[in-house]
């Protein structure tokens, strides 16, 4: 891994709230290096906002520490502000004005070139739509507008707050692309997201938060390896030997269900796989077929956040 585009350390905050206090986030460590799409992936609640919040300056933890792009935050936050572009809420635009005229208002306001426009709007795939006023514009052009809009400066770094949040599967497509091709031409794109299946496909690395916390970190495929695996089991002959076989499996210590179309399902960590075989060769029965069959990060995830003993079957 390179250097690090953004390092927490100990995160602590707490909100007070009429009716007490809310630890939104309960000593968060975390490291995103630089270049691509890092995923901050987290159920409602966990404290995905309140950790960009603190990023972007907009809120000052209790406790704890973060550098980005190598400087302390919020004491130097100014001098790194130039390379960092951020999504934070649901960006307000003026709606009578086509995209490019906000666009260019906020350049001017921010002394950034105005050629710089035509550029970002390319970037997002809005030119052919430029021209037409923002009231007129589908929610995904408008959060694409908001990525424009964060793109102006040019930054190396770009945090969203849930970018897909209430598109339509067209629009999280076209986020997706967008998110992916930033990544790849070399921007650290930093991604909050409750959506599993997004984070799957469009980052290249995830941190899972939960009550606060982060609970795990790494590649998708880090996260995928993890944890216990489920392999499809099949052994040759009538469902007699089906039901021997599994027995057999129970009684030496493995869990074992049925998937939906009445095959053999053993869960086992991936060392253990030979086990299985080992097991049912012990007892005369020889396996016909052994698979492991692929985690979706979702299983991952719920297998990382709930309780033990609380595993969906
Ligand atoms: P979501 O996906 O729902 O936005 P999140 O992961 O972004 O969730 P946060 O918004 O950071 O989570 O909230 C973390 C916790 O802090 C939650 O329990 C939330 O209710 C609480 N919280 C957030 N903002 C405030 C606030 N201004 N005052 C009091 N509590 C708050």
């Amino acid at each position: 891994m390179g250097q690090m585009a953004i390092e927490i350390s100990d995160l602590r905050m707490t909100y007070r709230a009429r009716r007490g206090s809310v630890r939104a986030l309960d000593g968060l460590d975390l490291a995103g290096p630089e270049g691509g799409v890092f995923g901050f992936l987290g159920a409602n609640g966990a404290g995905k906002t309140t950790t960009i919040r603190a990023l972007v300056g907009h809120l000052r933890g209790t406790r704890g520490s973060i550098q980005m792009l190598g400087v302390e935050i919020p004491a130097a936050i100014n001098n790194v502000i130039d390379q960092v572009g951020a999504l934070v809420e649901t960006p307000s635009f003026f709606p009578n004005f086509t995209g490019r005229r906000n666009l260019e208002l906020l350049a001017r306001s921010r002394g950034f070139p105005r050629n710089r426009v035509s550029e970002v709007l390319d970037t997002v795939g809005l030119t052919e739509r430029a021209n037409s006023r923002v009231a007129t514009y589908s929610l995904g052009m408008k959060q694409r507008l908001g990525v424009a809009a964060a793109l102006l400066k040019d930054p190396a770094l770009l945090i969203l707050d849930e970018p897909a949040n209430g598109l339509d599967p067209a629009g999280i497509l076209e986020m997706r692309n967008l998110l992916r091709r930033l990544g790849h031409e070399g921007k650290t794109v930093f991604v909050s997201s409750h959506l599993l299946s997004e984070v799957q496909q469009i980052c290249d690395r995830v941190a899972v938060v939960d009550r606060g916390r982060c609970i795990s970190t790494g590649t998708v495929a880090e996260l995928l390896q993890g944890g216990p695996s489920m392999y499809r089991v099949r052994v040759p002959g009538p469902d007699r030997e089906q039901h021997l076989a599994a027995s057999v499996l129970q009684q030496a210590g493995f869990s074992v269900y049925a998937d939906p179309d009445g095959q053999m399902v053993v869960q086992v960590s991936v060392e253990e796989a030979s086990r299985v075989t080992k097991t049912l060769a012990d007892a005369a029965i020889y396996i016909e077929e052994l698979t492991p069959i692929e985690r979706t990060l979702e299983e991952a995830f719920l297998e990382l956040t709930q309780p033990s003993g609380e595993h969906a079957t």
